[in-house]
């Protein structure tokens, strides 16, 4: 099936879509059987200083709009994309391979980021105090930070662009998005609803490259642009955080993650199960959040790996656009090679295969829901990220060991606790090092909270009203009346 003539597939620069200037083509591949869906336009470093040129004619304007303006083009954004909802979770399922059903709600949730930050738009507050000295009054006001560069991943490639997107022309900022090469369409489809909801030309760009590294250099080293929100893996992260700095371009990052999902003798373990479930599998586990480590007190451990391991060895597994697939595919081989490498592993060191533990023979990328008991502390997957549907379950005895043992990782996203003491789960979720914490939850994306990690997991928030303050800057003013 190509997507070829439903979904644009040129640079949207300036409010025209349009080719590279070198006339090369990006192929997009279907990961639930290896073929190929379409192209996209390649962009060169000289597409991208256009982008650049087009979201600076575009600032001033745009910081301008009165917000309430701002606020209704992006309400239309929503609903548009509600519109839209069905096509956008089929394009998402076939280029990234997720379940319809995670492509289904990723379109929900990409959507309301923009309803969120409609409303949001509005409330640029600014502050007010008579300085100590009693002298003047501090005067505060927040203004858009300028042209902001948004680079996302694959694994979301609609909610990590609208979580960008969104906030960011709340602010009155204008940007560039450049998503992963791996799943451009969506991006382009957001692109259109943004066109067809009434953002002026120049607003939003968007633009795919194979030229990856010198594409993002020409707008880094470009002094029109005054900030970087990106997402995507610690490692590529840290390379554009040293380059941002030869401009100190302000940044935003959402790393990667290396979640623990805690589970206490005295927990409900349907609802822990449940828990690890919805942790684990969201996107086949292809999420910065997922439940990396399962970690489940000596007492119940044999049961919630029993209950664990029959849950997994239910789920359908398939092509990701069919309406019965539970687990879609890995983006591609190189994933599914890494994740069989990470069992292998894990395998070799202790750990035992009590269902999956390897891919099933068909075309395309997948591996089957697999869980690993007893797995030591020294196997690879304790520090890497898995990045599939692979639950490794850990035992532990005591609350102290269990919070030294999950803080073991440079990373610091999300942490999962499921008690039925909740003294224990908000003393455990204090210690824990992480920047969001589930308490008897297995979900905690909310475009109303503050999305984001510490540590190497990365820098800022998103979501919130945090997410809009990231794109703008406070102004002191002196002044004595
Ligand atoms: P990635 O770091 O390989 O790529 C992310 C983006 O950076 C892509 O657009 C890619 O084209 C671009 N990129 C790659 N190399 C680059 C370079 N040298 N210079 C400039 N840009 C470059 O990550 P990925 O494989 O697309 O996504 C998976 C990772 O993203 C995981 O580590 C996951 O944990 C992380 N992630 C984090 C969050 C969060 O909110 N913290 C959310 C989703 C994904």
């Amino acid at each position: 099936m190509t997507t070829e003539n439903l979904w644009p597939t040129d640079l949207f620069i300036g409010g025209k879509w349009r080719e590279g200037t070198n006339a090369e083509r990006i192929e997009v591949i279907n990961p639930s059987d290896g073929a190929t869906l379409g192209s996209v336009a390649d962009a060169s470093p000289e597409d991208a200083t256009s982008a650049v040129d087009a979201a600076a004619a575009a600032a001033h304007g745009w910081a301008a709009t009165p917000a309430r303006q701002r606020g209704e083009i992006l309400r239309r954004c929503w609903e548009l994309m509600v519109r839209d909802a069905h096509a956008l979770a089929r394009l998402i399922s076939l280029e990234n391979g997720k379940a319809l059903k995670d492509s289904r709600g990723e379109v929900a949730y990409a959507a309301e980021f923009f309803r969120w930050f409609a409303e949001e738009a509005v409330r640029g507050h600014g502050d007010l105090a008579v300085a100590p000295s009693g002298a003047n009054k501090i005067l505060v006001q927040y203004q858009p930070i300028g042209v902001s560069l948004l680079i996302t991943p694959w694994n979301f490639p609609a909610a990590m662009a609208t979580r960008k997107i969104a906030p960011a022309l709340a602010a009155g900022c204008t940007c560039v998005l450049k998503p992963a090469t791996e799943t451009p369409l969506t991006a382009y489809a957001v692109a259109a609803i943004l066109a067809e909801a009434g953002v002026p030309d120049g607003v939003v760009n968007v633009l795919t490259t194979s030229s990856t590294g010198p594409v993002v250099n020409a707008m880094l080293d470009d002094p029109r642009v005054r900030k970087l929100s990106f997402t995507g893996s610690t490692e590529v992260g840290k390379i554009l955080l040293r380059k941002a700095a030869d401009q100190v371009i302000h940044c935003s990052m959402e790393l990667g993650g290396n979640a623990p999902f805690v589970v206490f003798d005295d927990a409900d373990l349907d609802g822990a199960v449940e828990g690890a479930m919805i942790a684990k599998m969201r996107n086949g586990g292809e999420a910065c959040t997922a439940a990396n480590r399962i970690y489940v007190q000596c007492g119940i451990a044999a049961e919630f790996t029993r209950r664990l391991t029959e849950r997994m060895a239910g789920l359908t597994v398939g092509p990701g656009p069919d309406e019965t697939t539970d687990c879609g595919p890995l983006v591609n081989a190189a994933a599914v090679k890494k994740v069989s490498e990470l069992v292998d592993d894990a395998v070799a060191k202790g750990a035992r295969v009590t269902c999956g533990g390897k891919s099933p023979a068909v075309a395309g990328y997948y591996y089957l829901p697999t869980v690993l008991a007893n797995v030591p502390d020294t196997a690879d997957l304790a520090r890497e990220e898995i990045f599939g549907p692979v639950a490794p379950v850990y035992i532990f005895e005591t609350e102290e060991e269990v919070i030294r043992r999950a803080n073991n990782t440079e990373y610091g996203l999300v942490a999962y606790v499921y008690t039925q003491n909740l003294g224990r789960g908000l003393r455990v979720a204090e210690k824990l090092e992480s920047g969001m914490l589930a308490l008897n939850r297995g979900l905690v994306s909310d475009p109303a909270a503050p999305f984001g990690g510490v540590k190497q997991s990365g820098l800022g928030r998103e979501g919130a009203r945090h997410g809009m303050l990231e794109f703008m800057e406070a102004k002191y003013i002196a002044t004595s009346w």
